[in-house]
């Protein structure tokens, strides 16, 4: 039967380190290679605040020490990152690992019910945030039980919050009392978790993705064999508690001793201004963005990006015509892609060096090293050929460890042979090269993010007029999708069709970040299910495709 190998030359995964071992105190560390004055570090781009990563080793080593000995932080506890991209990330990030924590980051533009949610699913202990997200964060905190002297402030000082400078100063006067943490005896670094991230899989509510040591030393090791020696500066405008920002924004960079240059909130100017200020040579983005970069004219003319050599793309699908406009936009450039999830702690596939050209770009790339692929029809389970399209199952070593506390959910997406059924839909050719076709599962992608139809639906059911309901995604230009309801209405309900359409919509904004915000309504008679209850999408998609009307 086939299964496709990665061509890549295989890697090796050292299994008795754990993430902070091995970029920090090992043979691979920066540290170790380079002396003081190379050695690289993430700068805030517009405060130009510079962490290198000797500091960073410093800072996370006296952070752990201050959790570990003031706040009797254990190994294996977990604490939640809710903040935009700074550079102070990355510190509470590695000292939490350095202390054998788990981090679980959360995307900053969450409201109070979201955030309780994210705390409350990943059991998280303690909680780092920002000044602007304070209120967000204490609600919440209060809500799952975390104390306020465990919310601390990344950056920045609010009055009755322990700050990042006064924990790294208690983390010094315990000098070298705590030693980092240790793989326990008979374990590797697969069997410990180092984060928890929130996806929906393949179906139902956000899940607590558990993200092993050895899953971020692979996929590190897996993308370095396919990065260019001059790939030494990264512009970090993708959200850090997303699966790509966290590998190739924070984790990677060390490994490859590159300089790093954040944004702590995206606009177009200051994403160019840096780009040209520190000759960036390649463009981590997602597809909204690159739209941007094609209609956003009279910006892109005020800046010069002669420095740009490729663009690269992750997280969400792209159309041909776009990559067609971005080609003319940028001659001379290369373009590179990403395929993964977070449940494969990023890339399965991407593109190879040899590969950086526009001829290749609407592929995702080859399979990335130690890495096999199956396609598998989702109807027959028959494991298809070059060219024939079915699910696509990926096994490796960067495939996570599963969901936390759901044994259901794991063993529906990850089988008994180590492969992660990604719900997508696909085929590879005889270049060994993946094209994404469609997206089987439920999840819908807003500018890269996933949301889940199952959150939006268990929310409409608790409105008055709503019966019974169904979200489902549906083209955006910019944004790629966009949630649609579906709805059946109460007998009861009194309104017209049109003020029902609008007071849900007003509903789902006070309730819910941005992105989750339902773009139309359609009123139906009834959701089309299977004989079991579950809500027949495909058949509802059909409807959606033969153009029925939303409001
Ligand atoms: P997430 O867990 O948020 O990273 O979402 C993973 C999903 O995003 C995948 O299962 C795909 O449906 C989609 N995705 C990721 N990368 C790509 C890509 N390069 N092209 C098309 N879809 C993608």
């Amino acid at each position: 039967m086939p299964s496709f190998k990665s061509l890549q030359p295989e890697v090796f995964v050292p299994e008795d380190v754990t993430i902070w071992q091995w970029l920090f105190n090992s043979k691979h560390s920066p540290i170790s290679n380079n002396s003081d004055s190379e050695i690289a570090g993430y700068t805030n781009a517009i405060t130009k605040e510079h962490l290198s990563y000797l500091d960073l080793k410093a800072h996370s080593t006296h952070l752990s020490t201050a959790l570990t000995q003031r706040y009797g932080f254990q190994p294996g506890q977990t604490v939640s990152l809710f903040s935009p991209n700074t550079i102070w990330y990355p510190c509470a990030m590695f000292g939490t690992l350095r202390a054998g924590g788990i981090v679980s980051g959360a995307s900053p533009a969450y409201n109070v019910e979201e955030m309780t949610y994210a705390l409350r699913l990943s059991k998280a202990r303690f909680l780092f945030t920002v000044p602007e997200s304070i209120h967000v964060a204490e609600k919440a905190a209060a809500d799952a039980g975390i104390p306020k002297s465990h919310v601390f402030l990344l950056e920045g000082a609010v009055a009755g919050f322990t700050t990042m400078a006064e924990l790294l100063a208690v983390g010094r006067l315990y000098a070298n009392q705590v030693q980092q943490y240790s793989l326990p005896l008979g374990k590797t670094n697969r069997d410990v978790c180092g984060f928890l991230s929130f996806s929906s899989g393949t179906t139902g509510l956000p899940k607590a993705v558990m993200i092993a040591h050895s899953n971020v030393i692979a996929q590190c090791l897996q993308i370095q064999q396919l990065t260019p020696e001059s790939h030494r500066r990264i512009l970090a405008v993708l959200p850090l508690f997303h699966i790509t920002g966290l590998v190739h924004q924070l984790h990677l960079p060390v490994l490859l001793n590159a300089n790093v240059y954040m944004l702590p909130s995206f606009t177009m100017d200051s994403m160019l201004q840096t780009v040209q200020d520190y000759r960036i040579e390649e463009m981590l983005l997602v597809p909204p963005i690159l739209i941007r970069m094609i209609r956003d004219r009279k910006t892109i003319q005020k800046y010069d990006l002669k420095s740009v050599k490729r663009f690269s793309s992750g997280a969400a699908p792209l159309s041909e015509e776009v990559l067609q406009l971005l080609q003319n936009e940028f001659p001379g450039t290369g373009f590179k892609q990403g395929y993964g999830m977070t449940e494969s702690c990023s890339c399965i596939t991407a593109h190879p060096p040899s590969m950086y050209d526009f001829k290749y770009a609407f592929r995702v790339g080859t399979i990335v090293a130690n890495t096999t692929v199956k396609i598998v029809d989702p109807d027959s389970g028959r494991e298809c050929d070059v060219n024939e399209v079915g699910e696509i199952w990926a096994r490796g070593p960067q495939i996570v460890m599963g969901y936390l506390n759901n044994q259901k959910a794991t063993e529906e997406t990850f089988d008994k042979d180590g492969y992660l059924h990604t719900g997508d839909i696909g085929k590879i050719d005889e270049e060994g090269m993946i094209t994404i076709v469609d997206r089987m599962k439920e999840m819908i992608k807003v500018k890269g993010i996933g949301v889940a139809p199952a959150e939006l639906e268990d929310l409409l059911l608790g409105h008055r007029d709503v019966d019974d309901v169904a979200v489902l995604g549906i083209p955006d230009d910019y944004a790629g999708q966009r949630p649609k309801a579906y709805i059946v209405l109460k007998p009861s309900s009194t309104q017209n069709t049109r003020d029902t359409a609008i007071s849900l919509l007003k509903y789902v904004r006070e309730r819910k970040v941005r992105d989750k915000w339902i773009s139309e309504v359609e009123i139906i008679d009834e959701i089309p299910k299977s004989a079991s209850g579950k809500i027949l999408r495909r058949v509802l998609r059909d409807i959606s495709r033969a153009g029925s009307k939303g409001l």
